[in-house]
């Protein structure tokens, strides 16, 4: 079934599918064979995308918010009755196992129902100034035309966070996939131009020379705002080129998340959210779980009950029966991960499992429990994998100053039976989201960002529409 899957493998400009400037190899990470070949963009495409979304922009702008939310409706019911073709390809471009997949496609259609309620919903302001001079009327407008950058770790999620809110807004966009995962990408546009979306609105390229083409695109005084989801590193070579050309950002980057364990947690239910954390996704996902700083008087009993849930855990291709790890995106990115267990292993760490690239095809590295000094290496990097570094601490000051040390701030997870003294930790420790006796918080009905080098705004939730509008002031006088 799957290897006669159909896929869209064209560009998707103004309405059209059409071929580029050559053609990209998509592999499954889980075998190492190539999937099917997707179209790239050159310039000619890239700057058609962008002429057609500011085509698009003024007649999409004007249209009804009860219209634009009745295609975002459309959509959601669309991604959910076609979740299992949805999940299959991501499984097959990025490696997840099919269960991980299906969780994502249906919180990815959740974004475009949420924005659909949320489109007829833009708030505005009226009122008489303080000195009673004039009116104060405030209202928000679409920006414009929106470039949507997105990661390969949720080739679906990602970008429905992203186009759901500018649907909504009224902005038209180009929408750029990561070169690994163009496949669900691909299949969305499908389903928004099967919803009703007009032509050009909704644009996809995949440019053939990632970082000179986007830059042009930038550049493009058609452009207005974008939206990125992506390393730490790239997003600030991003707000660099946007510097230029003053347009609008919005960056969600990398995480480091710290998972503290207070010593009067429930172990239990901590192990449980631990699994959530650290391997929803195979832990290739910026809210994993990477630092896990536990109560030295609970470390062992957690430590135990951790490392056998983790090392009963069947990693196999993700399409297969049972797996319940798959493969990371590609065998570079396994690699990464490889080194860092063993640069860790080198600097004193002691392993409980894993911790060795498995012999076969594909980018397979198994679920890894490793003790470690407050100092290791692996505790600055974001690993992206199935691992997890345990550090022991001896009172809640400590727990938070180590939670602190990292120049990442995305989201922090804590476990403690005592309610005040989770909300006092959660208030102290650095990051735009914290998880209280919980393993996964996301939810499109709140806000999901960062703080320090995590990122700079906001998506979903009251706050993700606004990424897309702008405020206008409109003082009248009376
Ligand atoms: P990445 O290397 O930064 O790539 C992300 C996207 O940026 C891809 O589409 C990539 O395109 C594009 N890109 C790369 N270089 C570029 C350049 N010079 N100019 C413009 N675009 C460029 O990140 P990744 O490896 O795909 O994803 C993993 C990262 O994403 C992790 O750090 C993770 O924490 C972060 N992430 C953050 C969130 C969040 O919400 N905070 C969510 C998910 C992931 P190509 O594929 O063509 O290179």
């Amino acid at each position: 079934m799957l290897r006669s899957m159909e896929f869209k493998k064209d560009l998707y400009i103004d309405g059209q599918w059409v071929s580029g400037d050559g053609y990209l190899d998509i592999y499954n990470p889980s075998t190492g064979e190539v999937i099917t070949q997707v179209a790239t963009a050159g310039d000619k495409e890239c700057e058609a995308a962008v002429a057609a979304a500011h085509r698009a922009f003024p007649g999409w702008a004007k249209t009804a918010p009860r219209v634009r939310a009745e295609i975002l409706r459309k959509a959601f019911e669309l991604v959910v009755a076609e979740a299992d073709h949805l999940a299959t390809l991501i499984s097959m471009e990025n490696g997840k196992v099919f269960s991980d997949a299906k969780g994502e496609v249906l919180y990815a259609a959740e974004f475009f129902r949420w924005f659909s309620e949320e489109a007829v919903r833009t708030p505005g302001d009226f009122r008489k100034s303080p000195s009673g001079d004039k009116r104060i009327l405030v209202t928000h407008q679409p920006i414009g035309v929106s470039l949507l950058i997105t990661p390969w770790n949720f080739p679906a999620a990602m970008a429905t966070r992203k186009i759901g809110p500018a649907l909504a807004a009224g902005c038209t966009m180009i929408v750029k996939p990561a070169g690994e995962t163009p496949l669900t990408a691909l299949a969305l546009m499908d389903i928004l131009e099967r919803a009703g979306v007009p032509k050009g609105v909704v644009n996809l390229v995949l440019p053939s020379n990632t970082g000179p083409m986007i830059s042009k695109m930038l550049h493009d005084p058609r452009v207005r705002n974008l939206s990125f989801t992506g390393s730490t590193v790239v997003g600030r070579l991003l707000i660099k080129e946007s510097a230029d050309c003053i347009i609008r950002t919005s960056m969600e980057l990398g995480g480091n998340a710290p998972f503290v364990v207070l010593d009067d947690a429930d172990i239990d239910a901590a192990v449980q959210g631990a699994m959530l954390a650290k391997m929803r996704n195979g832990g290739a996902a910026c809210t994993a779980a990477n630092r896990f700083y536990i109560a030295a008087s609970v470390a062992d009993e957690f430590t135990t009950k951790f490392t056998a849930a983790m090392s009963a855990l069947k990693m196999a291709d993700g399409l297969s029966e049972g797996a319940q790890l798959g493969a990371s995106v590609s065998i570079k990115e396994r690699n990464k991960i490889a080194e860092l267990v063993d640069s860790a292993v080198q600097g004193g760490g002691t392993l409980h499992t894993g911790g060795k690239i498995p012999d076969g095809a594909g980018a397979f590295y198994p679920p890894t429990v490793i003790s470690v000094g407050s100092d290791n290496l692996i505790l600055e990097h974001e690993v992206f994998g199935p691992v997890a570094p345990i550090v022991t601490f001896t009172s809640d000051e400590e727990a938070i100053a180590l939670a602190n040390s990292s120049e990442y701030g995305l989201i922090s997870y804590v476990y403690s039976r005592d309610l005040a003294r989770a909300i006092r930790t959660a208030e102290a420790i650095e990051s735009g989201m914290v998880a209280i006796n919980k393993g996964v918080i996301s939810d499109p009905a709140a806000p999901f960002g960062g703080v320090k080098q995590s990122g700079l705004g906001r998506e979903g939730g009251f706050d993700g529409i606004h990424e897309f509008l702008e405020t206008k002031y409109i003082g009248v006088e009376i």
